[in-house]
Formats: C-alpha cells, sequence, structure tokens
C-alpha cells in the first residue's frame, strides 16, 4: 500500500473484512473524503452491502449519502443496508451535529438505502457482531459537553445513547473497532464480554475520545484494558496523540503494539497492526 495515499480528516471510516464478508464501519466527514480515499488507496467498495454507523456524528456520518449514490450505479444493493443504534435518530438541540441525522436518513432513503435500528447486540455474520447501544456502567463520561436532546420535557444531555461499536470473536480473542467510542472504551468492552464472549480482548482499533482526558482518567482507562488483556491498540481519529502514549506506557505495549492509527493504516489478525511509515 501506497504510504502517501488519501487526505486525512477530522474523521473516521474503516473497512472490514471477515470470513469473506466486507462492512464499511462509518463513512468519514466530508462527503467524498471516502470515496477519494478508497480509490486512492485501491480499497473496492464494490460488492459491500452492509454499512454500520458508530453513531450520528457528521464525522462518521458525512460521506454516507455520496457512498451510496456512487456505488448504487453499478449495483442497487452495494452499501444499501446501514445498521445503527437506537437513538441516533432522537432530535438533537444542540451540539455539533444538530439536523444532521434528518439530512442523512433523508439523502440515504431517497438514494434507496434502509436503516436497521439496533436495541441490542446482533451478530451480522458468524462472530461479528455489532453491539447495539452499550450500558453506561463505568463512570466514563466520553462525549462532547454541549449536545442536547429534545424531550417532551425539555432538554436533556446527549450522551449518545446510539454509540455502538464492532467486535469480531475471534480463536485469539476479542477484536473491538470503535467509531468516537462515546459510551466508552471500558463500558464497550465490558458489556462485549458480558454479551459476545468472556474472552480477552485481543485488540482494540479506532477512535476513543480520550483526547481531552487527564493522566488519572488515562490511567484508570489503561488499567482496565490491561486487565482485558488487551495487546494491540491503534488509536485513530479522536483518541488524541497523548492519550495513546499515556495508555502505552500503561499497558506496558511497545512501538510494534500500540500506536495513532492514520489514513490507510490496518490491523490483520495474523499481521498485527500496520501504521504505515509516519506512525511506526
Ligand atoms: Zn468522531
Ligand atoms: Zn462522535
Amino acid at each position: 500500500m501506497l504510504a502517501d495515499a488519501g487526505i486525512g480528516e477530522w474523521g473516521f471510516a474503516a473497512l472490514v473484512e471477515a470470513d469473506g464478508h466486507r462492512i464499511l464501519f462509518d463513512t468519514g466527514a466530508r462527503p467524498d473524503t471516502v470515496l477519494q480515499n478508497a480509490r486512492e488507496l485501491k480499497v473496492d467498495l464494490a460488492g459491500v452491502r452492509d454499512v454500520v454507523l458508530s453513531h450520528h456524528h457528521g464525522d462518521h456520518t458525512g460521506g454516507l449519502v455520496t457512498l451510496r449514490r456512487e456505488y448504487a450505479k453499478a449495483d442497487p444493493e452495494a452499501l444499501g443496508r446501514a445498521w445503527v443504534g437506537r437513538g441516533i435518530f432522537l432530535p438533537r438541540a444542540a451540539g455539533p451535529y444538530v439536523g444532521m441525522m434528518t439530512a442523512v436518513k433523508s439523502g440515504y432513503e431517497a438514494a434507496g438505502g434502509r436503516f436497521v435500528e439496533l436495541d441490542q447486540p446482533r451478530e451480522l455474520f458468524p462472530g461479528v457482531w455489532i453491539t447495539g447501544p452499550v450500558p453506561r456502567v463505568h463512570p466514563e463520561r466520553n462525549w462532547p459537553a454541549a449536545g442536547r436532546i429534545s424531550t417532551d420535557d425539555g432538554t436533556v444531555e446527549d450522551n449518545l445513547p446510539e454509540d455502538q461499536a464492532l467486535v469480531f470473536d475471534t480463536d485469539r480473542g476479542l477484536v473491538a473497532l470503535f467509531g468516537c467510542g462515546h459510551a466508552g472504551v471500558v463500558n464497550t468492552l465490558a458489556y462485549a464480554r458480558r454479551t459476545v464472549r468472556d474472552a480477552p480482548v485481543l485488540a482494540v482499533l479506532g477512535g476513543l475520545h480520550l483526547f481531552q482526558k487527564d493522566d488519572a482518567t488515562l490511567d484508570w482507562t489503561g488499567d482496565r484494558l490491561r486487565e482485558f488483556g488487551v495487546a494491540d491498540l491503534l488509536g485513530a481519529h479522536c483518541t488524541g496523540l497523548e492519550a495513546v502514549y499515556h495508555l502505552r506506557s500503561r499497558l506496558g505495549l511497545d512501538r510494534r503494539h500500540c500506536m495513532v492509527g492514520a489514513v490507510g493504516a490496518s490491523f490483520t489478525l495474523d499481521a498485527g497492526i500496520d501504521p504505515l511509515s509516519l506512525a511506526r
């Protein structure tokens, strides 16, 4: 893979390949970033039917309509089914992406796409799980402070109730892929161990929204991840640069097993993390 291919942005998307099944997880921020990066990285999204959206924020849902429109030209099924957590369509009264899902929903459905809402874990393919909304057992508060949800009785704090992750049940343990991790990486992994399998967590990948956290919170998070057995950590998007290196140290990992994720980075079960040149 070319080390300098693709353009970066404040957004997230990942292509999952598992036992011949392919899933697009999140769709980037700007309408055509993922479309262009897929071309540059020589990743063909044709034949991918399922999209999983981690939550409603525009840095994860901004490319959905463009991608659906483009790929549906050749294949009406392409990217035609979007799995979302219950709560994603709640009306937002304040926050960075008020009105975002209303626009994404109408655009996607007008392009022939269909949403499937989850309120509990769902095994999409054998061993490939979408968590659905995650119970907030531990006091993680990994979401933007300004968000509000409209209710009949006024507004309430938006803790991203729909936030969900992908979990892969492999013979070496669980692998988890996060969008922003607003439900909390510890809450999500604890829930996965309860609902998917009570196994060690081999790898944590994606955005963990820890970039504003203080050292005490990062210590606590690192200690929980260590208890879960985390051996690989690719901290992308909103994880935060300082947070990645803090967790590396707290988890006792080395530079081959914990690093910052960027455009084109990958994780495979056999080879582990390939961050490309710059993050190595
Ligand atoms: Zn995000
Ligand atoms: Zn977010």
